[in-house]
């Protein structure tokens, strides 16, 4: 695939600016995950935009697990989220960090805005404090422990930390302006109590600093120089630079803010996603319908089919909803190009070539792609008895139909050129058999008469043919935008997965699993990576040969 530079955007131009002007020598992100759930196509973005940025700047990059929620996450999770990104094509600067590595760190940055007069702890209810934090209309009002004596602050926030105050009962909270037209400076919370087990620091703490709190302080302390983020911190970044203003470090990374990818017809929260998970509304984060990169991989889509959606979408502080085509589009070129061509038969119907020798076979030779030569060919066993799709035969049919018809002919695809006499029935009137003849002297040539054989079908060989479950999918919701739905449950999509149950040619029985083939005239398919296995194969389709969806759109 030609895969396209990445765009220059107003990123790189910042970028651009800052090393030509000197503010940096060098270029140094980060991409920054919860370990809350598995990765999707929205990280894929800002993946693909920090590594990226780091790769054309011959700068670093950073992996850092963003874990100051120890009740929601998990290692499963840091697991998979390294998979995915070194599946991207991506590799991170030294080892993986933590934010909890700094934990100590920034509890003696809590520690300092409390000896400054910048920090305070606050006793007061869940409910006292919503009361007071005011509205995007009216300024809050200061808490009444907003002015309690920094010794005794410090005492509360040492005895927090040893443990004898319940959760629930006090926080810390930055001093800073309940009367700011930015609710998140209306003296945010930056530590609470929490009995949890973290899975990096086990039981060592029963305080956790909050996310604003920590994110800005980690940055520093890793160097980074530009911090990419999305647009709801727009007005968290007030908060970023505060806090790294007020306490004594030296790095000052800049906050830049993009816009997140939407994807029409799927959700990308991590709590909608869990919900589907735990559900079992899919088999799991890695089912082929999710738009997670396990999923993707799965079904057939290819780091570089990815990395180009994502450069395609470019970077933007505009918010819009992506459609789905775009994406299928990626990995349609690039598996239109590069995957071998090979024929697999979804809903077969036996066909029987009646002057074709008993006993007799051939192997034909079949090239594995039409226009590239280089991927060379393979063998195709051919016999009498075959078998074709059902909706490629006909008893009647008008011209536009270019299949086989009853009394006409039809190229069979790499091999001769048929005609069908005649068929079977069942009691039900089903065609159970259809019977044809062949001529011999078509292999791979045109008629010598002259006559005209329009159509071409695929096949397989009944004798050899493989059995193969198929897994056709479609979109998982049925309307645009499904996280905008109150019960977004009520908009899956019941259609989204049909198992089909046909054969494959012989030379897919040891497909590698996630290498995808171009099943002729079906679709782009690969060999499932969890339920297939040699003598019991499943394919996933990755995605159709036409864009369906954008055609049905214009005809609706
Ligand atoms: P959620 O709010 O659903 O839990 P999140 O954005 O908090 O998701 P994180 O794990 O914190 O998920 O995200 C890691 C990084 O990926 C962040 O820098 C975040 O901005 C970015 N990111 C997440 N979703 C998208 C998206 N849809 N488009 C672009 N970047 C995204
Ligand atoms: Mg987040």
């Amino acid at each position: 695939m030609a895969a396209n530079a990445p765009r220059s955007n107003f990123i790189r131009q910042i970028i651009d600016q800052d090393l030509a002007n000197g503010k940096h020598q060098m270029v140094h992100t980060r991409f920054p995950p919860e370990p809350n759930g598995f990765l999707h196509i929205g990280h894929a973005k800002s993946i693909v935009l920090n590594f990226g940025i780091a790769q054309d700047y011959h700068g670093t990059c950073n992996l850092r697990f963003d874990d100051t929620n120890p009740l929601k996450e998990k290692v499963d999770y840091v697991n998979s989220i390294q998979a995915d990104v070194k599946w991207l094509g991506y590799s991170w600067e030294g080892k993986p960090r933590y934010s909890s590595d700094y934990f100590d760190r920034l509890h003696g940055y809590a520690v300092e805005l409390i000896e400054k007069g910048l920090a305070y702890c606050d006793f007061s209810s869940q409910e006292t404090m919503r009361e007071l934090r005011g509205t995007l209309k009216e300024p809050g009002k200061n808490s009444p422990y907003r002015d309690t004596a920094i010794e005794e602050n410090l005492k509360i926030f040492a005895d927090m930390t040893a443990g004898k105050y319940q959760e629930g009962e006090v926080c810390l909270r930055a001093k800073i302006d309940m009367s700011s037209p930015f609710m998140c400076m209306r003296d945010p919370v930056i530590y609470r109590v929490r009995f949890a087990h973290h899975h990096q620091t086990g039981d060592k703490w029963c305080v956790y600093p909050m996310y604003d709190f920590t994110h800005c302080i980690s940055d520093a302390i890793e160097g980074i120089t530009h911090s990419l983020c999305t647009l709801e911190f727009q007005d968290n970044r007030r908060l970023y630079d505060w806090v790294l203003d007020n306490i004594s470090i030296d790095c000052h990374p800049q906050q830049i803010e993009f816009s997140r990818l939407n994807l029409q017809y799927t959700v990308m929260s991590k709590r909608k996603l869990h919900l589907l998970v735990e559900e079992g509304k899919v088999s799991g984060w890695d089912d082929p319908r999710m738009p997670t990169i396990a999923g993707m991989r799965r079904r057939g889509y290819t780091p570089a089919s990815v990395r180009e959606f994502c450069h395609r979408i470019g970077v933007t502080k505009m918010d819009n909803q992506v459609e789905m085509s775009m994406l299928e589009a990626c990995i349609r070129d690039e598996l239109n190009q590069d995957a071998p061509r090979a024929m697999a038969v979804l809903d077969p119907v036996r066909l029987v070539i009646e002057n074709y020798p008993e006993e007799h076979e051939q192997q034909l030779n079949a090239p594995n792609h039409p226009n590239n030569e280089a991927m060379g060919t393979r063998q195709v066993p051919f016999a009498r008895e075959i078998l074709i799709e059902r909706e490629d035969f006909r008893e009647e049919a008008n011209k536009k139909y270019k299949r086989l018809v009853l009394g006409k002919e039809v190229r069979l695809r790499n091999a001769y050129v048929i005609k069908a006499e005649r068929v079977d029935k069942d009691a039900e009137g089903n065609i159970t058999a259809i019977y044809c003849t062949y001529d011999p002297e078509t292999l791979g040539t045109d008629p010598a008469d002259g006559r005209k054989v329009k159509g071409v079908i695929h096949w397989v060989a009944a004798a050899h043919a493989v059995p193969c479950e198929f897994r056709l999918y479609d979109r998982l919701f049925q309307v645009p935008n499904p996280g905008a739905e109150e019960d977004f449950f009520s908009t899956l999509n019941p259609a989204s997965l049909q198992i089909k149950h046909g054969f494959v040619e012989p030379s897919l029985a040891k497909a590698a699993p996630e290498k995808a083939y171009q099943f002729e005239r079906i679709g782009y398919f690969c060999a499932d990576s969890q339920d297939s296995h040699e003598g019991n194969l499943v394919f996933n389709q990755t995605v159709g040969l036409r864009d369906t969806w954008s055609d049905s759109e214009a005809a609706a």
